[in-house]
């Protein structure tokens, strides 16, 4: 057992320390110290826990707050004592509902227990089982405005409240227990706690049982304190709230501080009895401590328009701290801004991915480009490889493949084919006599006359320098000579015009080969029609020969 000491005393200083930092943190003002009274109900007990350990936490204190807490008696009617200013606030009950509906400037500011205490209270040995019982025994109830819910349970039933025996309360249990009367309005953690020391046995009749729900012990402030003196109204509930917190996790600790300081003429036995009623009333794992839901005030202000307590019902807003309508607004608020803020995020995602896809399709269209600019620069590169620039001819190395690939197919398809070698003849001179520039367009004109020349199948190429190469697929020799001499022919009927306005008269020698099957390579081949052009030279040019057999064409 006095293990558990330190413990419960370490966790209720972690509590406060904690505590008092929020209150001072969202206190939001720095006052000097208020000083505030707070009437209670009844005389000092458990019921209210709450209020003496904000006060003990310094709770109070950090918010500002002198308090002073004044006992109630059975004279005191702590509603009133808010009415006429005495004092700042009071733990009211439920009554303070039926106040205000008749015009009193009363404000409820949180509502402690969420179920009412009061019951009507009989000794086991009467006959009082059932309300419809209670309606013809004789009552003592406290007749104030505050314990309205022990009349409202008879106008629920139906009984007539104008012929109910009701007497004044005795505040004592004398009168029950002696027999004068029969039914007593009692408090859950009070009185049947009496009885049972006392051995007596008893029986209660709770409300509920009968569908009247009340709010009890309900904490008040007047409507003109709350309009001037919000910020310190605010600073007294959340200080309060939070007192109640503490004393209701830490119930032996503050037991034991309540009867040191406020109950001593209670036992610690009877305290916690009290606690473990009120506990099971406030529902704090449950209910947030001291909330109040406005559905069940205007349940309870019904209640007492059936019972004719109130002439009219009169919208509960100014009554219910704080107002239930700009809670609502707030709450629609917020819920309006995160749905706004999600749309932002939502646009801003289909923007960002709009922009993102048009960055890509732009980048595809551009990748599309760029790949048809270089296929065409291959084209052309592929152009430069195989074709000579200067006259537009296949080079040395394109014809001797198209060649090598026009013997293979004369050797697989046995086919004729003829290799004629040209060389223009003294083209030195016309380098020398008419410059570089002249020898080249004759190079290029020259090139264009074996072209004219020559069928769609055959092939021409340049072979290096003045000297040309054309290869005659599927001829035989007879006409190879025939197309030989033609070309050679209109070269030399070809003026060729030089940049001066003169012409010259150029002509060639050619040396023709027919490729042997059997025996012939490529390199074969062109030695010997390069024999036959040699041949040719030495028999005077401007003629075509045949290897090993001389063809004077002039
Ligand atoms: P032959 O009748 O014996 O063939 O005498 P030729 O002068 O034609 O032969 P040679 O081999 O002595 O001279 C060929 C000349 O061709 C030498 C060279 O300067 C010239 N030549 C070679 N390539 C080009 C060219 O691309 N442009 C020009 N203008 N001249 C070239
Ligand atoms: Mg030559
Ligand atoms: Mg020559």
């Amino acid at each position: 057992m006095f293990g558990i000491v330190p413990t419960i005393i370490c966790r209720q200083r972690l509590f406060r320390l904690l505590t008092v930092s929020t209150l001072i943190i969202f206190s939001n003002t720095v006052f000097a110290q208020q000083a505030i009274t707070l009437q209670l109900r009844w005389y000092h007990q458990f019921q209210f826990a709450g209020y003496y350990m904000a006060l003990e936490q310094g709770y109070y204190r950090a918010a500002g707050l002198e308090v002073t807490i004044l006992p109630g008696a059975p004279d005191i009617v702590a509603l009133d004592k808010v009415l006429t200013g005495e004092v700042q606030f009071a733990v009211s009950a439920s009554g303070a509902l039926l106040a205000y509906l008749e015009g009193a400037p009363v404000v409820a500011l949180a509502a402690i227990m969420q179920k009412s205490p009061s019951v009507w209270l009989m000794r086991a040995d009467s006959d009082i089982y059932t309300l419809q019982d209670l309606a013809h025994a004789r009552l003592e109830l406290s007749m104030s405005k505050e314990n309205t819910e022990l009349l409202a349970v008879f106008a629920k039933e139906g009984v007539d409240i104008g012929k109910l025996q009701l007497n004044q309360s005795s505040m004592q249990l004398d009168n029950l227990l002696s027999g004068k009367t029969d039914a007593f309005n009692a408090y859950l953690s009070n009185e049947p706690y009496l009885l049972e020391q006392m051995g007596v046995p008893y029986r209660v009749i709770h409300p509920i049982e009968y569908g009247v729900n009340f709010y009890q012990d309900v904490l008040i402030t007047h409507a003109d304190y709350l309009a001037k003196q919000p910020a310190e109204v605010k600073a007294f509930v959340d200080a309060s709230l939070a007192g109640w917190r503490f004393a209701l996790d830490n119930i032996d600790y503050s037991i034991a501080h309540i009867q040191q300081h406020y109950a001593p003429q209670k036992t610690i036995e009877h305290l916690r009895y009290e606690a473990t009623v009120l506990r099971s009333l406030i529902m704090p794992d449950l209910v947030e401590i001291g909330h109040m839901n406005p559905g069940r005030w205007q349940q309870m202000a019904e209640t007492y328009q059936r019972l004719q307590m109130i002439d009219k019902l009169k919208p509960l807003p100014d009554f219910i701290y704080p107002a239930p309508r700009s809670a609502n607004y707030s709450v629609l608020l917020k819920m309006l801004l995160l749905m706004l803020f999600m749309i932002g995020v939502l646009s801003f995602i289909t923007l960002k991915f709009r922009r993102l896809t048009g960055a890509l399709q732009a980048e595809i269209a551009r990748h599309g480009v760029t790949e048809r600019q270089l296929l065409a620069r291959n084209q052309e590169l592929l152009q430069m490889a195989t074709t000579d620039l200067l006259t537009g001819l296949s080079n040395l190395r394109a014809i001797l493949q198209q060649a090598n690939a026009e013997i293979r197919r004369a050797s697989r398809y046995q086919k004729d084919l003829a290799v004629l070698m040209l060389d223009i003849d003294h083209f030195k001179q016309i380098n020398d006599q008419h410059g570089h520039a002249a020898g080249d367009k004759v190079l290029i004109e020259f090139a264009g006359l074996c072209l004219q020349s020559i069928r769609e199948t055959d092939l021409a190429g340049r072979y290096g320098g003045e000297e040309f190469f054309i290869l005659l697929p599927e001829i035989d020799l007879a006409t190879a000579i025939l197309s030989a001499d033609r070309i050679r022919m209109a070269v030399a009927a070809h003026p060729f015009t030089l940049n001066d306005g003169n012409s010259l008269n150029v002509t060639c020698s050619i040396g023709i080969a027919m490729y042997r099957p059997e025996q012939d390579s490529l390199d074969k081949l062109l030695l010997r029609a390069d024999q036959a052009l040699y041949q040719a030279k030495r028999q005077g040019r401007n003629r075509c020969c045949v290897q090993h057999h001389p063809y004077d064409a002039g």
